[in-house]
């Protein structure tokens, strides 16, 4: 029925094309770009379906990007490549007509800054040019907001507080490791932290805020508030929310890693001078940190990432909500070679790709994934390897930290 090309070979490109490829009703030609094209030929060859082509294309280049689409023609680009090249695909998608889906959003490369305005300055193009682009479909930003949309719908008259709570349980056996790319990863991780608390941003340092969490299957873990893209939608669009925080753990050897590196200077991402040769530290730090998709095979463990939501029901009565999904490493890697970070994320990109090819999340515009019907989505969601869990009126234990 539908063409999709799917840019970026990392980690999450290899899930989002072993997903797409499991689903041939839907995806009956899948092409696979990324800069390196070597990349995509492996993991094409690792899943070895007939429907898959690969290609090579430069994403910083909008004309080579204009050029790449002309030759392929696909209905819809899947964009998991780095949250850097998102504008240039979105210029290269409105050149030809194409439909666009991400999970992450714009960040410039000069500065540790994200937000949406960049990418909602082009809703009014998208909508003129008659083509959707759905915005942060990986899990958080992503399936936390689909969960978010969802409990609407179903549960509350009025979402006042939401909690988005993020846990990675695995054990990969390295010292240090980040779980997707290591650059984009750190400068999340380092910024300050943020929340919204009636009506503003309340701005914290970096990972000052932090409370024991206790997480389904896995127990209690120590929980850090982070700034996180969909806060800033979800605020927008559930405007009756008081509080809106985003919480994710880290174990201590981590931190300390991350202390010393920041420490060091490895963290920076200006250019400096090395022997002539201008180098940005953390870029460099990538190179010689473990790479995440190599990470799989000796992962144990779940993640486990919810949303946890107070307000009044249908009826006007109180009501806590959690719902959440848990994911296995190992079972991850068994089917995809990846481990759940990167699993967590395809799956979800996939999913949404879908719900635009089958006709259920077509909307021109440029959108968040909470604008769109969370049920069909959250159907497939379950089906394709991500099943979720709910909890009425449980203990939310959110409320002891106040923010
Ligand atoms: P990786 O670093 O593993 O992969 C990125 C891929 O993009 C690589 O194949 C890389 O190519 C390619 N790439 C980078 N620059 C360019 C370019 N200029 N032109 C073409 N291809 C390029 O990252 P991940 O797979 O871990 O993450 C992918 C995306 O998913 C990121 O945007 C990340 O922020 C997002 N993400 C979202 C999450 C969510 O829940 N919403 C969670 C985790 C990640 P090469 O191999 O040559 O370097």
């Amino acid at each position: 029925m539908a063409k999709v090309l799917i840019i970026g070979a990392g980690g999450v490109g290899t899930v989002v094309a072993h997903k797409c490829a499991q689903n041939p009703e839907v995806f009956t030609e899948i092409v696979l770009a990324s800069r390196t094209k070597s990349k995509c030929d492996a993991i094409a060859a690792a899943i070895g379906a007939p429907n898959i082509t690969t290609d090579r294309v430069d994403a910083d280049s909008v004309p080579e990007l204009v050029e790449l689409l002309k030759k392929h023609k696909p209905e819809l680009v899947i964009n998991v490549a780095l949250p850097y090249q998102d504008l240039t695909i979105m210029d290269a998608c409105l050149e030809c007509g194409v439909n666009y889906l991400d999970t992450a959003n714009y960040e410039p490369k000069d500065e540790a800054h994200f937000e949406y305005s960049w990418q909602w300055a082009y809703r009014e193009r998208f909508e003129k040019a008659g083509l959707t682009a759905i915005l942060g479909c990986g899990f958080d930003p992503g399936v936390s907001g689909v969960f978010t949309a969802y409990a609407a719908k179903h549960y509350f008259s009025e979402m006042e507080y939401l909690d988005i709570v993020d846990c990675n349980a695995g054990d990969h056996g390295k010292a240090f490791a980040t779980n997707f790319n290591p650059e984009i990863n750190i400068r999340e991780i380092t910024q300050n932290g943020r929340y919204w608390r009636d009506g503003k941003w309340v701005t914290t340092g970096p990972l000052e805020i932090h409370t024991t969490l206790n997480y389904p299957n896995i127990g209690p873990r120590e929980s850090y508030l982070l700034y996180h893209e969909e806060l800033e939608s979800l605020v927008q669009n559930y405007p009756t929310i008081k509080r809106a925080r985003f919480w994710m753990t880290f174990g201590q050897e981590y931190l300390t890693h991350l202390r010393v590196i920041q420490n060091i200077g490895m963290a920076r991402i200006d250019e400096v001078d090395y022997n002539g040769t201008k180098i940005v530290p953390l870029q460099f730090l990538k190179a010689v940190l473990p790479n995440p998709q190599d990470l799989g095979e000796n992962y144990h463990g779940e993640t486990s990432i919810g949303c946890r939501i107070e307000g009044k029901d249908k009826d006007g009565k109180h009501l806590t909500y959690y719902i959440y999904n848990n994911c296995s490493h190992e079972e991850a890697y068994k089917e995809t070679g990846m481990q759940a970070v990167s699993y967590t994320t395809g799956v979800p990109a996939m999913v949404g790709a879908m719900m635009f090819l089958t006709g259920k999340w077509v909307k021109p515009g440029v959108h968040n994934v909470e604008e769109f019907d969370p049920d069909p989505f959250l159907a497939q969601l379950a089906v394709q390897g991500l099943p979720w869990h709910e909890v009425l009126n449980g203990d939310l234990e959110v409320n002891k930290v106040e923010g």
